[in-house]
C-alpha cells in the first residue's frame, strides 16, 4: 500500500474514458493502456487531481514536427471553432458526470478544499474540473458561468495554439518561451473574471508575454499545473527563472511535469529517463521557489513519462528516489498533496472553503 497521499495538477485522461470515446477505456477498471484508472490511481496513493476539459483540433494535423540539429520544433497548431470546441468540452464534462455517478461514491467532483479533505479522509477520489484552453467560452461569458457553476475551479486561458484570448507557446527545444503577443483585452478580461470567481488561472501552455500579462492583472497567486525548469531543459514550454520567482513571490505553485521531454537537458523524447535526474530537476524547482511551492503536475495520460514510474499505479518510485536524495515525509506530502491545497484555498476565495 502507498504511504504518500497525492493530489495531482494535471492529467488528460478524459480523452480516455469509455464514456468520452467508444475506444477509451473504463475508467473503474485496471488497464495496461495509457497512465491513469481508479484501480492504478489507488495504487499509486492517488486521492484526487485535477482533470483537463480540452478541445483537440478538427483535423489532426499531418507531420507537424520539425527534427533539427539541435532539437525540435512543432508547426504552430491552427485555432479551434469556438462551437465545436464547446461541443467537445460539454461531452467530456458529461462524460466524467456519468463516470463520477457510476462509480457509485468511489469518485466524488469536489468544488473546494473541504470537499478534497473530506474525499480524502473516506478514501473517496477527488476529481477538480479544470479546463485547458477556454476556446468553448464566448465573449460574453456566460458558458463560464454556467462551467463555474457545474465546478469548474481551474482554467488555462490558451493551450499551444492561437485564440481570442491569447497566444499558447508554441512546442519547441531549444527556446525560450517568449514567442509571440500576449494576453487580447479580452483575455485580460478573462483574468479578471476568473478571479472574481475564484477561479484558478493555468499558466501552463501560455507563452512569456501572457504570463506577464497575466502577472500583472491578477489577484491570486501564480500557478502552472504542468511545467519544468528552462534553465534545466531550455523547452517552450518551461518557466524561466524570472517566472518561477514571479511564481515564489505571489505564494503560487508549480505543478511539475513528468513529461521526459520536458524534464531532460537534452528535450529528448526517451522513457529512458533515470528517477535520480527526474529528483534532481525538482531539486532545481525547490531551491528556487521553496518546498511549499513545488506540488505534482504530472500530465498522466498526457505525456511521455520516466519508464521508472510508468503509470499512476508507480508514483510511489518517483517519491522512494525523491526520499533517498534527502526529502523527509514532510517535504514529500507537500510536494504530493498539501502544496496544491494551500494554492487552492488562497484562490477559491467564493467558494465554501473561505
Ligand atoms: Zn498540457
Amino acid at each position: 500500500m502507498a504511504e504518500i497521499d497525492v493530489f495531482d495538477g494535471h492529467n488528460d485522461a478524459v480523452q480516455f474514458m469509455g464514456e468520452y470515446t467508444s475506444a477509451g477505456r473504463d475508467f473503474l477498471v485496471r488497464s495496461e493502456s495509457g497512465h491513469l484508472d481508479l484501480p492504478r490511481a489507488r495504487e499509486g496513493g492517488m486521492a484526487g487531481g485535477l482533470f483537463a476539459l480540452h478541445a483537440g483540433p478538427e483535423r489532426q494535423p499531418e507531420n507537424d514536427l520539425i527534427i533539427n540539429e539541435n532539437g525540435y520544433e512543432v508547426i504552430y497548431a491552427e485555432a479551434v471553432d469556438p462551437a465545436y470546441a464547446r461541443r467537445q468540452i460539454e461531452a467530456q464534462r458529461l462524460a466524467l458526470e456519468s463516470l463520477i455517478r457510476r462509480s457509485a461514491g468511489q469518485m466524488r467532483l469536489a468544488i473546494d478544499v473541504e470537499e478534497i479533505r473530506a474525499a480524502r479522509a473516506d478514501g473517496a477520489f477527488a476529481v477538480v474540473l479544470h479546463m485547458e484552453g477556454a476556446e468553448a467560452l464566448d465573449g460574453g461569458f456566460d458558458y463560464l458561468h454556467r462551467l463555474y457553476a457545474a465546478g469548474l475551479r481551474s482554467l488555462g486561458p490558451v493551450w499551444s495554439r492561437p485564440n481570442i484570448f491569447g497566444y499558447g507557446v508554441p512546442f519547441a527545444y531549444p527556446k525560450s518561451p517568449d514567442t509571440g503577443p500576449g494576453l487580447t483585452e479580452i483575455g485580460k478580461e478573462l483574468v479578471r473574471t476568473c478571479n472574481r470567481l475564484g477561479i484558478m488561472i493555468d499558466l501552463a501552455h501560455l507563452n512569456e508575454r501572457g504570463f506577464w500579462d497575466v502577472a500583472a492583472l491578477s489577484d491570486a497567486p501564480l500557478v502552472a499545473t504542468h511545467a519544468c525548469a528552462h534553465a534545466i531543459c531550455p523547452s517552450t514550454r518551461n518557466l524561466t527563472d524570472r517566472q518561477l520567482d514571479a511564481i515564489r513571490d505571489t505564494d503560487g505553485v508549480i505543478g511539475f511535469n513528468l513529461s521526459v521531454n520536458d524534464i531532460r537537458a537534452d528535450g529528448d523524447l526517451n522513457e529512458d529517463t533515470p528517477l535520480d535526474l527526474v529528483v534532481r530537476h525538482i531539486e532545481y524547482l525547490v531551491n528556487r521557489v521553496g518546498e511549499d511551492r513545488v506540488a505534482l503536475g504530472s500530465d498522466l495520460d498526457g505525456a511521455v513519462i520516466p519508464r521508472g514510474i510508468k503509470d499512476a499505479s508507480g508514483l510511489p518510485h518517483l517519491f522512494e528516489a525523491m526520499r533517498k536524495r534527502g526529502f523527509d515525509g514532510q517535504s514529500l506530502s507537500k510536494f504530493a498533496f498539501d502544496n496544491w491545497l494551500r494554492v487552492f484555498e488562497l484562490t477559491w476565495k467564493n467558494s465554501r472553503s473561505s
